[in-house]
């Protein structure tokens, strides 16, 4: 099957009703029943439970974010290239990062490595604001176009480099890092928040996700499963 008929193969129509009760002209999302099939297949089948965090996973057009020569594997079980060696997670691994952020709706996130904005605009479902750090400009200028126009007011995108995270908004009630440090950066750990929590995939070769809390104790680690990210590029 060709590229452009696999993708419309997954076309629904769904009919809408308004406030007054009466259908109104059907809407046509031609990815939302292979949003909806991700969903089941590729996140609930792998445990995760988050009714949040599967809403806004069966929510966000993964295919508004990625380049038109691979939207038609938008909804796959895979990382795909984003332009400039860059990639835009699984969404198994999205739905686990969120998750394991543990999200609240007064939130206020940061994140490391806007790429092409998905994961921020996963995060903008469910928390009031979320700041983002690219270090390619030309990525944060797309990002920004696409959270614009898909109407995410919520996400602020600033074109730099995420090891110093972004003082002005500190600290952070959680902290996402998508591009792997070789170990987790301080500045990140002092922005964080005291009862905060920081998911961070760390590592070279091998990585892990890893997720920090930080408590009036101190800053406890636990290793998770394994990943494989790009590398968080410009170490001081
Ligand atoms: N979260 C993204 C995928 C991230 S890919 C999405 O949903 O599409 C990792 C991104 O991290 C790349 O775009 C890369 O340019 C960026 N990156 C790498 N090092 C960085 C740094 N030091 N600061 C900010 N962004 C960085």
């Amino acid at each position: 099957m060709s590229t452009a008929r696999a993708f419309f193969a997954f076309c629904a129509i769904s009919l809408s009703t308004g406030a007054s009760g009466r259908t109104q002209a059907p809407i046509i999302d031609p990815a939302q029943s292979a949003r909806l099939r991700m969903v089941e297949t590729q996140l609930r089948s792998r445990g995760i439970t988050d009714p949040a965090v599967l809403k806004a996973m069966s929510r966000v057009p993964r295919h508004a974010f990625v380049p038109v020569d691979v939207k038609a594997f938008a909804y796959d079980d895979r990382p795909l290239p984003i332009g400039r060696n860059q990639t835009i997670s699984q969404p198994y691994v999205v739905a686990y990062m969120t998750e394991a952020l543990r999200l609240q709706p007064e939130h206020a996130i940061l994140e490391i490595g806007t790429g092409s904005g998905y994961q921020a605009a996963v995060i903008a479902e469910l928390v009031k604001h979320v700041y983002t750090i690219e270090i390619i400009p030309d990525l944060a200028s797309e990002a920004r176009r696409s959270l614009a126009t898909l109407g995410y007011r919520n996400v602020e995108v600033r074109s730099g480099n995420g090891y110093f995270g972004w003082a002005d908004h500190a600290p952070f009630d959680r902290i996402i890092v998508t591009a792997a440090p070789p170990e987790i950066p301080q500045a990140l750990i002092d922005q964080l928040a005291v009862g905060g929590l920081m998911v961070v995939p760390v590592g070279t070769a091998s990585q892990e996700i890893v997720i920090l809390s930080k408590t009036a104790a101190g800053v406890t680690q636990q290793k998770t499963i394994p990943v494989r990210f790009v590398p968080m590029v410009g170490k001081p």
